[in-house]
């Protein structure tokens, strides 16, 4: 097993809500997710509940539409709860439409200047493709490089603390770690017990790279999946609770996606119990190759 999928436990045995990348940038093990949230009022309710409830990591991108209306809600909320900027850990990354030279720095412009902060913490490509481009189009490996290359320049520059990829394979990171000046510390990639992707989970672990997992709830349908909910049952937790901790138990971050309050508290509740190696093996054993969301390995 290597160092990275031990991330969640310490030397002592004692449980850690962060990860320590690839750089030295801590980062929580637990954020919230924001695909399809959206409306100021959402955003605003969804974040107070979770900074209310201890989250310290929140996940975006260009292509949510949420960015300004996220910025506008820390502002209001973050004096509130009594936090600083660098008391939270934002991520946001590059719109697949904005690939390539010149197009990849004005997408990370874009996204400091709609969330109105001075730095990001993390900063993802967010898809191996262009946007409007066929996934066979040859040009993709030079927009990646480009891309990659505006991220490392902004990473320099002190406007990301951290950069990663999302949705990259096996195959494009092998292709892109040999050429890069600086390494990517995350992988955010769909990852859960219908898509246990351990080839990539060894690859990231072996390259010091952190995989995040999105999706982790299948879209809110593993939960009422019926060994989900044996495990939940017979350890007094909810089915989402018993998801999550199974990443979190693998080194694995993950940013569980909710508007509603109660179930936003909920999903951070991991850290008081342990998932048993018969329920670790029971869930990863329903691995059926089931994706919810796009699937890159087509990309050229
Ligand atoms: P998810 O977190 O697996 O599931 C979200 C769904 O589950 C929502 O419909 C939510 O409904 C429901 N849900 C949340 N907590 C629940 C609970 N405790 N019990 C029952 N249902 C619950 O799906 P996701 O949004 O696809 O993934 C999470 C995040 O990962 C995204 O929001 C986004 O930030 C990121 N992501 C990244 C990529 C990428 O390409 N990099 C792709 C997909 C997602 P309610 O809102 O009604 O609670």
């Amino acid at each position: 097993m290597g160092a990275e999928r031990e991330a969640g436990l310490s030397r002592e045995g004692f449980e850690m809500e962060t990860v320590k990348l690839n750089n030295g940038v801590e980062m929580p093990l637990v954020g919230l997710g924001t695909f399809r949230l959206q409306g100021y009022e959402a955003v605003h309710r969804a974040l107070d509940a979770a900074l209310g409830q201890g989250y310290r990591s929140v996940d975006t991108a260009a292509v949510y539409g949420n960015e300004a209306d996220i910025g506008r809600a820390l502002r209001d909320l973050l004096p509130r709860h009594g936090l600083a900027r660098h008391d939270l850990f934002v991520t946001s990354k590059l719109g697949p439409r904005d690939m390539g030279q010149g197009a990849a720095e004005a997408g990370c412009l874009h996204s400091l200047e709609a969330l109105g902060l001075d730095y990001l913490d993390l900063y993802l490509v967010h898809w191996p493709g262009k946007q409007g481009y066929r996934s066979e189009d040859a040009r993709n490996p030079s927009w990646r490089r480009e891309s990659w290359e505006a991220l490392e320049r902004m990473q320099e520059a002190g406007s990301f603390r951290a950069i990663g990829v999302s949705n990259y394979t096996v195959g494009h990171l092998r292709e892109m770690l040999p050429a890069c000046r600086v390494a990517p510390a995350v992988l955010q990639s769909e990852f859960h017990p219908r898509l246990v992707q351990r080839d990539l989970l060894d690859f990231c672990s072996d390259n010091s790279i952190h995989l995040q997992a999105y999706s982790s709830l299948g879209r809110g349908e593993l939960v009422a999946e019926d060994k989900v909910l044996r495990v939940a049952a017979s350890l007094g937790r909810t089915p989402a609770q018993v998801l999550l901790r199974w990443a979190v138990q693998q080194g694995v971050g993950v940013i569980p996606k909710s508007s509603d309050p109660l179930r936003i508290g909920q999903n951070r509740q991991l850290f008081g119990f342990c998932l048993g190696q018969d329920h670790m093996d029971l869930l990863s054993g329903m691995h059926s190759n089931t994706r919810y969301c796009w699937d890159s390995g087509t990309v050229v």
